[in-house]
């Protein structure tokens, strides 16, 4: 199932969205706001240092950017 990045615009928060066929409804888990980028999954070579690996696709993962 594909899993998408996503970055919120309003407060640069990221996180990982699982979405099943349609995309809809896809809001920010810090700020609840709808304002959110999808990032290229293939294409994560931009967050420099910030720890985000091809290997953390997890939701566990998440509490690294608050
Ligand atoms: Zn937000």
């Amino acid at each position: 199932m594909p899993m998408f990045k996503y970055v919120c615009t309003d407060c640069q928060h990221k996180f990982e969205e699982l979405v099943f066929g349609e995309e809809s409804g896809v809001s920010c888990p810090n700020c609840q706001s709808e304002r959110v980028q999808k990032q290229l999954s293939k294409v994560a070579t931009s967050v420099s240092g910030s720890g985000l690996d091809t290997t953390c696709g997890q939701s566990s993962c998440s509490g690294r950017f608050t």
